[in-house]
């Protein structure tokens, strides 16, 4: 099959096309808009899609070299994700496959988030685990087949993304902070502070008191030393990641050894994070796990990966009707 796939959750309006399992297209625009405001501003994510939607969808049939008659179905984010913005993708998807005539496929952002893993090779073997880590999730996720998946924990608060993107805004980092902070810890010791860690039951997570430490602790600092936090911003943000990875890989052992699983994925946008797709290499060698990162423009969102779901929802004969609305909480 021939699929046009539309992505619209957040701040990024993408479209990919996809043909037998191959993505030929992965066009992503990314709304600047939302710079200044120092996070996503729903109505202005909205209008931003509305403005993209066409010629996105354009540049994506013309770089796969398809026409639009040649396409077997047309696939849209159905949630999670903004309403507004989920709502430009899916209505937008709707009159196409309509003026077509073709089927429509809805697909979930987040088991599209894992799915990715399938674009590239090598591909995970199942069952495999997931820690899909984002602006708006984290989850570790039990993967039984490209269709049939299972949360097995997830954050009971904040997002690890959030923590990212929190903590490089309280270091006055500009937005999206999460890349920014990546860079600096790069260049930092991450054994030079330290900061505590929620410990949840089971393979849930906390990450809303980090933020709170990681407040208090520069409020303590700068009362001393008001140049603190430009003298010391490499070993902040290398310390500050060091406890995030940490406490994400801690649970995926436990999970990895409760399961007898060694295949270890890890999805969403935070899997763009240098550190953590280090850790996740060291961790491979001592625990002998066989692991998979997704290349970097399959990690943020992007229309490639919700392609791949639909190829997958395609052969499954999984289509929605006309009557599918935005999800906003969809869930696994
Ligand atoms: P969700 O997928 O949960 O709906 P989302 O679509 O907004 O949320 P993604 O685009 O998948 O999220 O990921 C965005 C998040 O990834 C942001 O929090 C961003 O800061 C974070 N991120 C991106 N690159 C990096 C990086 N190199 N290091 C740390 N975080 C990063
Ligand atoms: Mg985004
Ligand atoms: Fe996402």
């Amino acid at each position: 099959p021939t699929i046009l796939a539309i992505e619209s959750s957040c701040d990024e309006t993408s479209a990919a096309v996809i043909r037998g399992g191959k993505v030929l297209s992965n066009i992503i625009a990314t709304q600047a808009v939302h710079e200044k405001y120092g996070g996503v501003v729903p109505e202005l994510a909205s209008r931003a899609h509305q403005q993209n939607i066409i010629p996105v969808v354009t540049e994506a049939l013309n770089k796969a070299n398809v026409t639009k008659n040649e396409l077997s179905a047309v696939a849209f984010t159905r949630g999670p994700g903004l309403l507004g913005a989920l709502l430009v993708g899916s209505s937008f998807a709707k009159s196409f496959a309509l003026g077509l005539n073709i089927p429509l496929i809805d697909v979930n952002h987040m088991q599209a988030h894992i799915l990715a893993h399938f674009i590239d090779d090598p591909k995970p073997n199942f069952p495999f685990l997931c820690l899909t880590v984002s602006g708006g999730h984290t989850q570790i996720v039990l993967v039984k087949s490209h269709l049939d998946m299972e949360v097995i924990g997830q954050t009971t608060d904040d997002a690890v993304g959030e923590a990212f993107d929190k903590t490089a805004k309280m270091l006055g980092l500009p937005y999206p902070g999460g890349p920014m902070l990546d860079k600096a810890a790069a260049q930092g010791n991450p054994k030079a502070f330290e900061f505590p860690v929620g410990n949840m039951p089971g393979y849930d997570y906390s990450f809303s008191g980090i933020k709170t430490s990681v407040l208090y602790f520069l409020r303590d600092k700068t009362k001393d030393n008001p140049n603190f936090v430009q003298e010391n911003i490499n070993d902040i943000c290398a310390s500050v990641q060091h406890t995030l990875i940490k406490t994400l890989l801690k649970k995926v052992v436990q999970a990895t050894k409760d399961l007898g699983i060694k295949e270890v994925a890890i999805a969403g946008g935070v899997s763009a994070n240098s550190g953590l797709r280090a850790a996740l290499q060291d961790y491979a060698k001592r625990y002998s796990w066989n692991v998979y990162i997704p290349a970097f423009q399959y990690c943020t969102d992007n229309a490639g990966m919700i392609a791949m779901a639909a190829h997958f929802q395609y052969l499954a004969g999984d289509f929605a009707d006309q009557y599918a609305s935005p999800d906003p909480r969809m869930k696994i």
